[in-house]
């Protein structure tokens, strides 16, 4: 049998090929950070890590795993309602709570559990989801389990949230779904009229803050501190393989109840492994560190202003951030791509993004910053734009 699917395979693999849109990986042969070695032997500056407070190489992370291996082992072999709970899974769903204001926080193996298990245990089609056009895939796939209604509004777009809400007012309960942040443009959802409007149709707010937790907001508590508006979501999804460390994990956080239902009825945490023992203890240790100091969370955005204005002086094209996300606008798809390639041979190392990723006519260079790049390596990457930019005809 498997010959005619085989040629069937190969066929669909050749026209994505053909269509330039083959994802090719690159060999990483350093730990993840700023500076980092390619296996081609080429060192380079990485700017498309989600490594947004530098932490995937932090060593105080590094130890604390250390002794967590040590003394609680490798894996948990279960999940966690059968014997997949430790003490430190139980710490680091507290220290979770605490960083956002939360009652309660319930642990997954990443964001994409969270946001897949978000939905169905507490909708039914009594009820309405009414979700960002640009969320996240994960989010899509959540609300493609539940049976609720759905309902899309444009990206940030409060009157047509509002359209939208108003629609769903028949329905029994109504919830608002939006990524704090918009992973290709950077910007932040308006939470402060999202909590209005909230209010006024009575709805539930949903926040995944997976680019925006450790990020947005003067100690990085997310675009809820942004916006003024902290403990007021009931739900707040998120990641570990962000800010936070960047292994692996994700949480939703937020009302009791809610997190009490999702314990007892939530697929991707029923049916999954517990997360181990080390990230459990370095992930604590990540948000601890957070809540002690302000000192990455400003380094971070100080980067990310001196990055902004300097291309800006340069008269790059940058789409207004509220993130550590800086999308360079070059509009023409192919141009992204030999653009990045001329910057990797600069050694900066970032991804150009065009449709179906973007929309059609906005290709980019998708920039990420970090609390792990000095000055010299934002000056590198200012230089080699600029460079890049006069050799293409950009600026
Ligand atoms: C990265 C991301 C996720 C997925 O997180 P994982 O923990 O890697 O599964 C979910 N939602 C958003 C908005 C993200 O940016």
């Amino acid at each position: 049998m498997y010959g005619k699917m085989q040629e069937h395979l190969q066929k669909e693999l050749e026209l994505i090929k053909d269509a330039g849109l083959f994802k090719d990986e690159r060999i990483i042969v350093s730990p993840q950070k700023a500076e980092i070695k390619v296996k081609s032997g080429q060192e380079v500056l990485n700017f498309c890590a989600n490594n947004y407070l530098g932490l995937s190489n932090n060593q105080k992370l590094i130890d604390r795993a250390k002794r967590a291996l040590d003394e609680r082992g490798y894996g948990m072999s279960s999940v966690r309602f059968i014997c997949g709970t430790q003490d430190l899974h139980k710490e680091l769903e507290h220290t979770i709570s605490k960083f956002f204001g939360t009652e309660d926080t319930i642990l997954y193996a990443s964001c994409y559990d969270a946001n897949g298990g978000a939905f169905q245990p507490l909708f039914t089609e009594e009820d309405a989801i009414i979700s960002d056009e640009l969320n996240h895939a994960s989010i899509i796939d959540g609300v493609r389990l539940c049976k609720a209604q759905r309902y899309r509004y444009k990206n940030a777009d409060m009157k047509d949230l509002e359209e939208k809400l108003k629609e769903a007012q028949s329905q029994r309960f109504r919830i608002i779904v939006t990524d704090g942040v918009f992973s290709m443009d950077g910007n932040a959802a308006p939470m402060d009229k999202i909590m209005e409007l909230a209010n006024k149709y009575e709805a539930l707010v949903m926040i995944d803050e997976s680019h925006s937790a450790g990020v947005v907001g003067k100690t990085g508590r997310g675009v809820t501190e942004e916006y003024n508006c902290m403990g007021q979501a009931d739900m707040i999804t998120g990641t570990l393989g962000k800010a936070f460390g960047g292994a692996i994990g994700g949480f939703t956080t937020g009302r009791k109840e809610i997190v009490d239902m999702l314990r007892q009825r939530s697929r991707p945490y029923l049916f999954s492994n517990s997360i181990p023992p080390v990230v459990a203890a370095a992930g604590t240790e990540a948000f601890n560190m957070l809540q002690k100091e302000n000192t990455l969370q400003d380094k971070l955005h100080e980067n990310v202003d001196y990055f902004v204005a300097k291309m800006k002086e340069a008269k790059f094209d940058i789409k207004p951030t509220q993130s550590a996300i800086c999308a360079v606008m070059l509009y023409d798809a192919k141009l992204s791509q030999e653009f990045a390639a001329e910057l990797l041979e600069e050694g900066i190392y970032v991804i150009g993004f065009y449709y179906p990723v973007v929309p059609q006519g906005e290709a980019r260079i998708r920039v990420q910053l970090s609390a792990a790049h000095e000055r010299e390596h934002l000056d590198k990457a200012i230089d080699a734009f600029i460079k890049v930019g006069k050799k293409l005809n950009v600026i």
